[in-house]
């Protein structure tokens, strides 16, 4: 059991050869840096090590590890459960490190553990690049990429993580590594995927594709024409190319001033796409979601940066949420029953119903080449709760989503996305997220990265025993 304590009068130079910020309860700006992205958080911490660069995130795990403390790693900030901050114990915040190095050349990009993807896309498109990742500009790279990551690109070029050909990474002992596929290709294995259980990575080595501006955006339409986007989503995923990425939104519409008056605050489904290639050749499938006949068309030419904030402002700071994630199959007709019942039945306006296409590239890696398992599945289907953490309680809007999860486990096609599971779903579900075998083969990398488990607050994988 660690130890979550530790004297408070240790000073901010008490880390020795610590070079970053050091914030105790007392410091102003403590609240600032304890805050994440999840409003529903509200974690203290004894010590926030705030880092400038890889020596001080040796320093700072070294620390930890001889102080027996509790060690979180905190990145972008969004993980959903709020795994990179902790009671008591050591944050190991690596939010300052926010380098981007973009070689245009060797189409390589070079990035810090501390940038949100909105700063990576700005830099890669300088130069016409980008590589695949998620679609709200303020997550974090490194959670996302460790654990997955699921974007508008990855049918065309696979997921985040597929993408990362190098790592550097700060182990369990304190020390600094360089891991590619022929230095240690099992490691490199693991950290597609396996999360934050082996290390903290300091710095990702990405591989950058040619990504102009995209044919992309959204429909809208009204909750009675819900019944056809959905079936239009469903037959288009059936014969997309991997050029074509998909997605659906059931949610409440917002007063932004593209909602027309009489459909702000009435559930609607969105049904966005974007066509990764020639703008010209994506026109036909964007004539299919015309043909709804929407209230709203958002579809158009548009920057890659564009596309990535999109819809940041449906998921702000701040507010309470619960997540549940699955993946899915095909999308049936009692699907879609299901789906507008529970758009019909949603407990506030900040409830979303989301699916993504997967499959194309993401398909084409072999289900054992990556620590991320579910190659297979057609859908991603994401339950966001959201509620205001000041004036309303969390319980009806989880009671909803766990009620809309249960009934949508009859097409899945196994378990959940690992950075899309919440607090109380367990190791089974966490297990369950890899696959029998995957899991055998990260609990026994476990053993031999990390066999005392200093990296346990993530969807922790144990070390296998020995
Ligand atoms: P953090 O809270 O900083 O970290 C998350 C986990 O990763 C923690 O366990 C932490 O300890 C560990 N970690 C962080 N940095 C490191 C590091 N450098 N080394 C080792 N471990 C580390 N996922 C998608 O695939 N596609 C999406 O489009 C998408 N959209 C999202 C939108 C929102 C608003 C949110 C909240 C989440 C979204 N996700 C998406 C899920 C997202 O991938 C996870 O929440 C991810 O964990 C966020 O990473 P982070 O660095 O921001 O989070």
């Amino acid at each position: 059991m660690c130890r979550t304590v530790v004297d408070m009068t240790t000073t901010a130079t008490s880390i020795s050869g610590f070079q970053g910020q050091i914030l105790h309860p007392h410091n102003e700006g403590y609240d600032e840096a304890r805050r994440l992205w999840n409003g529903a958080i509200d974690r203290r911490p004894a010590i926030i090590a705030r880092c400038t660069s890889a020596a001080d995130v040796a320093t700072a795990v070294r620390f930890g590890t001889r102080h027996d403390l509790t060690v979180a790693v905190r990145g972008g900030g969004h993980s959903i459960p709020g795994l990179s901050m902790c009671d008591g114990g050591l944050v190991v915040d690596l939010s300052l490190l926010k380098d981007v190095e973009i070689d245009p050349v060797r189409r390589r990009a070079h990035v810090a553990p501390g940038v949100l993807l909105g700063e990576y896309d700005a830099a890669a498109q300088a130069h016409g690049l980008a590589s695949p990742a998620g679609e709200i500009s303020h997550t974090g790279v490194a959670g996302l990429t460790l654990g997955g990551g699921v974007g508008w690109l990855s049918r065309k070029y696979g997921l985040a993580c597929d993408n990362l050909v190098e790592a550097e990474l700060v182990t369990a002992t304190g020390d600094i590594v360089t891991v590619d596929e022929s230095t240690d290709p099992e490691l490199l294995w693991g950290l597609r995927g396996g999360g934050g259980n082996f290390g903290v990575v300091t710095r990702f080595t990405f591989t950058l594709h040619e990504v102009g501006p995209l044919l992309a955006g959204a429909v809208m339409v009204p909750m009675d024409q819900g019944r056809a986007a959905l079936r239009l989503y469903a037959e288009l995923c059936a014969v997309a190319p991997e050029e074509l990425s998909l997605s659906v939104a059931c949610v409440t519409a917002p007063p932004a001033p593209f909602v027309p008056a009489e459909l702000v605050g009435r559930q609607v489904v969105v049904l966005s796409m974007a066509w990764v290639g020639d703008p010209q050749a994506g026109e036909p499938w964007a004539a299919r979601l015309r043909g709804l006949r929407p209230a709203v068309d958002l579809i158009g030419l548009m920057p890659y940066t564009a596309l990535q904030s999109m819809v940041d402002s449906g998921v702000p700071h701040g507010r309470g949420y619960y997540v549940k994630s699955e993946w899915l199959g095909e999308i049936d007709e009692p699907a879609i029953d299901t789906i507008l019942e529970s758009l019909a039945s949603m407990p506030g306006p900040h409830e979303q119903i989301l699916l993504r296409h997967m499959g194309g590239a993401i398909r084409s890696v072999p289900a054992d080449g990556t620590a991320f398992t579910f190659r297979e599945a057609e859908n991603l289907l994401t339950i966001a709760c959201g509620w205001d953490v000041e004036t309303d309680a969390p319980e009806p809007h989880v009671a909803w989503g766990r009620e809309l999860w249960a009934a949508t486990r009859r097409i899945s096609t196994g378990g959940a996305y690992v950075n899309q599971l919440d607090a109380d779903e367990g190791i089974e579900r966490v297990r369950e997220a890899y696959g029998t075998r995957t899991w055998d083969r990260l609990t026994a990398l476990k053993r031999r990265m990390d066999p005392d488990n200093v990296f346990r607050l993530n969807q922790n994988i144990p070390p296998a025993p020995r």
